[in-house]
């Protein structure tokens, strides 16, 4: 029998499993709720099921990753470095807020993409996670919070578009199985051609977010590489279609860079791309990050932005991204471990399972 992970797998085709190691198939509703409700990590933990059994698939791959290393904030954001089987090593952020605990996944190892602002494309790409890296991941965070995961947001390493199959399973068995809602699962793209139009006949209910960044195409190819091969009407157009068939609104992220794409001009052109369109603009005051000339516009540079749009009467808000000082905010998250050592002045004691 291939040994393919079991996480990510629906009911009835665990139900087949089962049955090929020879069980009866009511016990694939029990493995079902071992797996996604319980979180176990390996077969032998599931003791309803018989000795002889759990000892022979002790050694088969559940699925589960190792957490390598976590380091929490002072707002008490959590990053994780966790370890795939292959020994990769990706990056996880839980943000716990008052009604909520959010997950932030990643769905590569690394990211093509290549955005000048973003630390994850510095490290280039490695692979794409299957879906059961990517529900690891919340159950992960679920696990270490000792609480239920309410949200994911797949914002973390990589474009969930460049490896929509995997991530489409992943948002299916979240929603099945895991039991968070679709409206509680955002998907947020830089935009791959196609792609978002492949989204949307999937027609699900989940928030969809569009990193725009820019005004106009000009801007936007100086900071993001890969906008030169998506136009930015194409682009605009695709996410119209996305609308017309979903009848959900789209997010559309803005970064703002001081001097670069934060100015009144800028929010004007804006405006004018959006009016009438059935969307949410989020504004992310950049967040600092390596080797990287950017800067964070001032409050008062921000709030002009959030002004002009508000005139031409576009639903917009301020994302003050949360974790900035365990480096787990937008755009932070690289996998290197010579950024994210253990801090021995940390009051929480993170591990390093090695
Ligand atoms: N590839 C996807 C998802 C990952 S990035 C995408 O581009 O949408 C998640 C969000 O963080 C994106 O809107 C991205 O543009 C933003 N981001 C990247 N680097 C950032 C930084 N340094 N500061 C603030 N936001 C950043």
């Amino acid at each position: 029998m291939p040994q393919t992970p079991l996480l990510g797998k629906s009911l009835p085709e665990l139900t087949q499993w089962i049955e090929e190691t020879g069980q009866p198939s009511y016990r694939g509703k029990q493995l079902y709720r071992w797996l996604y409700q319980k979180g176990i990590h390996n077969l032998d933990e599931i003791t309803v099921f018989p000795k002889a059994w759990r000892t022979e698939m002790a050694d088969y791959p559940v699925g589960r990753s190792q957490i390598h290393h976590h380091r929490t904030a002072p707002d008490d954001t959590r990053k994780y470095l966790l370890k795939l089987h292959d020994g990769l090593i990706i990056e996880t952020v839980g943000i716990p807020t008052e009604k909520r605990l959010t997950v932030c996944v990643s769905s590569q190892v690394g990211c093509a993409m290549d955005c000048d602002f973003c630390a994850t494309g510095k490290m280039g790409f490695t692979r794409h996670l299957k879906a059961h890296e990517i529900i690891d991941q919340v159950l992960t965070v679920q696990e270490d919070f000792g609480q239920r995961v309410s949200h994911v947001v797949y914002m973390g390493m990589g474009e969930p578009l460049a490896n929509l199959d995997e991530v489409l399973k992943s948002i299916h068995r979240l929603n099945k199985d895991v039991g968070i809602g679709q409206r509680s699962l955002t998907v947020s793209t830089v935009g791959v051609p196609d792609q978002i139009r492949a989204l949307a006949e999937e027609n699900l209910q989940i928030t969809f977010a569009v990193s725009l960044h820019a005004p106009n195409q000009a801007l936007r190819e100086t900071i993001i590489p890969t906008a030169k091969n998506y136009p930015f009407d194409e682009l605009l157009d695709e996410c119209r279609e996305y609308v017309d068939i979903t009848r959900r609104r789209i997010s559309f992220e803005y970064i703002l860079l001081a001097g670069v794409n934060d100015l009144p001009e800028h929010a004007e052109e804006l405006a004018k791309h959006l009016k009438g369109f059935q969307s949410h603009v989020n504004l992310i005051p950049y967040n600092p990050i390596d080797d990287v000339p950017f800067q964070r516009p001032g409050k008062k540079r921000i709030n002009v932005f959030r002004q002009i749009l508000q005139d031409y009467k576009i639903a917009v808000s301020i994302r003050y991204s949360k974790g900035l000082e365990a480096d787990a905010a937008c755009g932070q998250l690289r996998s290197n471990a010579r950024r994210s050592p253990p801090r021995s002045s940390e009051p929480t004691g993170k591990v390093t399972v090695e």
